[in-house]
């Protein structure tokens, strides 16, 4: 079985963008910049944040972390973004999620400008999405399309399974995987929690990925042998971080898997930092 290492593939991506950021520095006169926002004290959103900004210097980006009080009012979280969204230093604007209860993180997201939604979450970049159009592309699929890529597995032509349909991860994996392209133009369907036949369905994909969230959901018999297998999930558990794939079995008969850690997770940031690159690149002119 081939491992999908997203950590190996995340690291090579950050001495990629290293690169390109030293190359374009003297003409942008500026490294890329990113604002991290951080509310409250949600401890995997803690490590979540510093994990982006290792990732940010290790690529050369400047990162900016906001560490708020959890009794930030929904008007300076959206004053700070309004200032944000005119720093001409910032390329790219992370608001972490989730917000503590009483603040509207739907309306902070969509007070970011689109032109910085490095995340891809603004209403404007999912429309672009869905319609074919460039713009950012949220970072846990977009990082999944990478993997895909870099091992040269393409789904185009084969039967596609996504198991949720959440706005992060499901629907615009959903919406990625079924675009024409070379590493995409599957034939997909989308499980949720309504599905009659859980089993039955991901039984037929070629290429299944899991972002349900819940721990081991998926056991090996309801994958087809030699299937091409992405676990999104990540649960901490007392066993340790486990994916909503039972990876022992089903790494027995797939014929690609990526592990819990180590699988989607890098490849989230790597892509965040990718975005933000390009960010940059179109802000201060340098994109080829
Ligand atoms: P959500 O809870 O928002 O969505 C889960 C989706 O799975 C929903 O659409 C839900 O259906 C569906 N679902 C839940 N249970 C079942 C079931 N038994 N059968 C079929 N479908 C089911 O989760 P997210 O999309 O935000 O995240 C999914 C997982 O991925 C989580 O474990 C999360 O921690 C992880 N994650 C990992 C990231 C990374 O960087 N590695 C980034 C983001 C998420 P319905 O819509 O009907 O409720």
């Amino acid at each position: 079985m081939l491992l999908l290492d997203g950590k190996a593939t995340a690291a090579a991506i950050r001495a990629e963008l290293k690169e390109e950021v030293a190359a374009g520095l003297a003409a942008a006169g500026r490294a890329p910049g990113l604002a991290v926002i951080l509310v409250g004290e949600d401890p995997a959103s803690q490590v979540y944040v510093r994990n982006k900004e290792r990732g940010c210097e290790e690529a050369g980006i400047r990162s900016e972390a906001f560490r708020l009080p959890a009794d930030t009012t929904q008007e300076a979280l959206e004053v700070l973004i309004d200032e944000l969204n005119g720093r001409a230093d910032i390329d790219g604007i992370l608001l972490q999620l989730p917000l503590p209860k009483g603040l509207n993180s739907q309306r902070c997201l969509e007070r970011i400008s689109p032109k910085k939604d490095v995340d891809g979450f603004h209403p404007e970049n999912m429309g672009r999405l869905a319609l074919g159009l460039p713009g950012f592309r949220p970072c846990t699929p977009a990082g999944v399309m990478t993997l895909l890529e870099r091992y040269d597995l393409s789904p185009s032509g084969k039967k596609a399974v996504v198991v949720g349909r959440s706005n992060i991860v499901g629907k615009p994996l959903a919406l990625m995987l079924g675009a024409p392209g070379k590493y995409a133009n599957a034939t997909v369907t989308v499980c949720h929690s309504g599905t009659p036949n859980l089993a039955e369905e991901c039984r037929q994909a070629d290429f299944l990925f899991v972002a349900a969230g819940r721990p081991c959901l998926v056991t090996s018999d309801m994958v087809k042998p030699g299937a091409v297998v992405v676990d999104v999930g990540i649960h901490r558990t007392d066993e340790g971080l486990v994916g909503d794939c039972k990876y022992d079995d089903i790494s027995c008969i797939a014929s690609a898997m990526t592990p819990v850690p180590g699988g989607v997770g890098p490849m989230t940031i790597a892509q965040l930092l990718i975005n933000t690159v390009i960010s940059w690149k179109g802000r201060t002119g340098i994109a080829g």
